[in-house]
Order: structure tokens, then C-alpha cells, then sequence
């Protein structure tokens, strides 16, 4: 495995202000990396010191392996979609696609073929004669698309290009993307601050927050094991329960809980440095289950009478907030199992497997 994009300690400031600080990261060749945060964490801006559209106050990028800070944009071989599509309106479909290989020697004939395979991958083949504003939004996002990919760039740059579509066009999108950039292989750097693109789409998540990493992983990873309050929170409805750890052993922390008494937890679901006395359980609302009392409950979980306080039906899933003596969880639990109501007593269990432990 190689390293198509390193970002080596790459801070921007803007006069006073620090949007970008210290950041490091490396982009594996092929790989499909998002940035993942809420407005304003510096996703765009460190999108757009990869692009060569900013200038780094301080920190090197590197283009596989070589420094590119002082490159300019044209000649760094890239691929940039934005949310707004910036065609051209006055140029066709076939010169706005055919725009990036203008300044690349490259034949008529050549060009004509070049573009009708990108026009191809997007499933748009039949297009070239069209002006952009006789193109629907979804299309003329397509065309962007494939202007980006025509020049067969060594990195492609995306920042939130389908936020602009509605909901179910942006789902589709959201699928035919990656299978586009599966086909090609090509390495991709995608920014959104939607939880659900970036679960789908990803090879990597980068979460950010305040121009800084908060955490790198799968999206299995930073949903399943939250290096933070914030990325559980971010990613999800999350329990934060305030706990108290002990080593129990090489491989395991043991826990204990108000109501759910004593359990163990592996060392691999508490993030490195994070181990302590006192700590914080994280449990995705998902994963908290609820049952009437007489059904037993699954070997190895643990659980607590609870009392339903609130009922959120949600279509597919129910919402339940329940008090556990002075704890108030969320449960979201999937329709099909037994329905409760306000006031109704009832179970609380989890299986400690699915928890991750955060130092204080
Ligand atoms: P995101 O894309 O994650 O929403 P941005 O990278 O656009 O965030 O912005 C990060 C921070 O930097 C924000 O607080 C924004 O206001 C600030 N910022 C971005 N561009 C400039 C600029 N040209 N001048 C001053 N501040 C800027
Ligand atoms: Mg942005």
C-alpha cells in the first residue's frame, strides 16, 4: 500500500484566527478518505490547501511523495468537484467536460474519445450538445463529475457535491459515486458534514472538529468505537454513562455501573490513553434494548429496571427515553419487537461488547 497524499503538520491561519491547526494525515493510494465535521471545523479549507486553491500557513503537502506547496494548481494532476456544479453556461456539455484536457496535448480525436468515455461513466452519453441550464441539477452535478475525472487526475477533490440535490436523488448519487471511483480507483478526498454519507461512501473517516482530528477510522470503527464524546455524540444518538474502571487483567477493564452492577469490557473497545478510574461508557442509543419483565434476557448482556418516560415513534424504530434510577437513557429500538408506553416498567440491557470506554 502506498501513500497517494500526505498532509504533514499543515496549519491556516487567517489573520488571528487558526482555522486549520497542527494536521496530519496520510491519504492511501486509491483509498476513499471523507472529512466528516460540522460547519465551520475547516473541512473546505484543508480540501482546498490539497487543491492548491490556499496557500498552507505552515506544513508541507505532499503529492505522492513529492512536495507540492508551491506547485501550482494546473499543474498538480487533480480532480475538483464543488457543491455548486460551476459549469460554464455559456460552453455545451462536451466543452465544459472537455475543459480540464484544453491545456494537455491532447489530440482532437483523442479529446472526443476522452470525453465520451467520461460522458459514458456518468451515464450521460448523450449529452454533448446541451447547454448546462437545459440540464437538471442532478445532470449538471454528473457533468461535473466527469470534467473532474476526464484528465484522469492522481487525486480527486470533492466538497459536498451533492448537498445541493434533494433527498432521494442525493441517496442515488451517493451510490453511483462510489462505484464510480471504484471503477477508476481513484484516490478521493470527500467532504460532508452528513454522518450517512460519510458511514456509506467510506473507506476512511476522518472526524474534525475545531480544525483538529478528533479521529480516524472505518466508519465501523468511528461508529462502533468513538474515540470521543463528540465523535459518539457527532455519529449518532449516544448514552454517556459515568462509570468506574479497574484492570481486571491483560485483555480486560472491568466496569461498574449504577443499576447494571459489575461487567467486564475488552481492551480493545477503550481508545489508547484513554484508560482510567473514572471513566465515560458509551453506548449507541441502538444498542440499548428494551424488554417486559418476564422475558429473559440474552446471556452475557447486562440490565436494569428502567421506567419508560417518553415514547418518539420514528416509522421504522421507536425512540424510548427510560429513567434507570437517576440515569436517563435512550433506547432506539427497532419496530417488530414489543411496543411500550409512558410509564410502563420494563428491562434495560445491553451486551457489554458493544460499549466503548472513555477516560475522564
Ligand atoms: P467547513 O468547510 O468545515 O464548514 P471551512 O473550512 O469553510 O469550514 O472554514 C473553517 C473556518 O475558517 C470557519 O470558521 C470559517 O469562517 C473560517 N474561514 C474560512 N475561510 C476564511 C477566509 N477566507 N477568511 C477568514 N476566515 C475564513
Ligand atoms: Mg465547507
Amino acid at each position: 500500500m502506498s501513500t497517494a497524499v500526505t498532509l504533514d503538520k499543515i496549519v491556516k491561519r487567517f489573520g488571528s484566527f487558526t482555522a486549520v491547526q497542527p494536521l496530519n494525515l496520510e491519504i492511501e493510494e486509491g483509498s476513499f478518505l471523507t472529512l466528516l465535521g460540522p460547519s465551520g471545523c475547516g473541512k473546505t479549507t484543508t480540501l482546498r490547501m490539497i487543491a492548491g486553491l490556499l496557500d498552507p500557513t505552515e506544513g508541507d503537502i505532499l503529492v505522492k511523495g513529492q512536495r507540492v506547496n508551491t506547485v501550482p494548481i494546473h499543474k498538480r494532476n487533480l480532480g475538483i468537484v464543488f457543491q455548486s456544479y460551476a459549469l460554464f453556461p455559456h460552453k455545451t456539455i462536451f466543452e465544459n467536460v472537455a475543459f480540464g484536457l484544453k491545456y494537455r496535448n491532447v489530440s482532437k480525436a483523442e479529446v472526443a474519445e476522452k470525453v465520451q468515455a467520461a460522458m459514458e461513466l456518468v451515464q450521460l452519453p448523450h449529452m454533448g450538445d446541451r447547454y448546462p441550464s437545459q440540464l437538471s441539477g442532478g445532470q449538471q452535478q454528473r457533468i461535473a463529475l466527469a470534467r473532474a475525472i476526464v484528465i484522469e487526475p492522481d487525486v480527486l477533490l470533492l466538497d459536498e457535491p451533492l448537498s445541493a440535490l434533494d433527498a432521494n436523488l442525493r441517496e442515488d448519487m451517493r451510490v453511483e459515486l462510489k462505484n464510480i471511483q471504484e471503477k477508476l480507483g481513484v484516490t478521493t478526498v470527500f467532504v460532508t458534514h452528513d454522518q450517512g454519507e460519510a458511514l456509506a461512501m467510506s473507506d476512511n473517516i476522518v472526524v474534525m472538529r475545531d480544525g483538529r482530528i478528533e479521529q480516524v477510522g472505518s466508519p465501523w470503527e468511528v461508529y462502533n468505537r468513538p474515540a470521543s464524546e463528540f465523535v459518539a455524540q457527532f455519529l449518532g444518538a449516544s448514552n454517556l454513562m459515568d462509570v468506574s474502571a479497574s484492570g481486571a487483567g491483560a485483555d480486560k477493564v472491568s466496569v461498574e455501573l449504577p443499576q447494571f452492577g459489575k461487567f467486564e469490557v475488552d481492551t480493545t473497545q477503550v481508545p489508547q490513553g484513554s484508560a482510567s478510574e473514572k471513566g465515560k461508557l458509551v453506548l449507541r442509543a441502538e444498542k440499548l434494548q428494551l424488554s417486559d419483565k418476564k422475558t429473559k434476557v440474552p446471556a452475557g448482556q447486562v440490565a436494569a429496571t428502567g421506567t419508560v418516560e417518553a415514547v418518539d415513534y420514528l416509522g421504522q424504530s421507536v425512540r424510548y427515553f427510560v429513567n434507570v434510577g437517576a440515569q436517563k437513557l435512550q433506547a432506539i429500538n427497532t419496530v417488530g419487537q414489543a411496543l411500550f408506553n409512558q410509564g410502563d416498567e420494563v428491562q434495560v440491557h445491553f451486551d457489554p461488547q458493544n460499549c466503548t470506554l472513555l477516560g475522564d
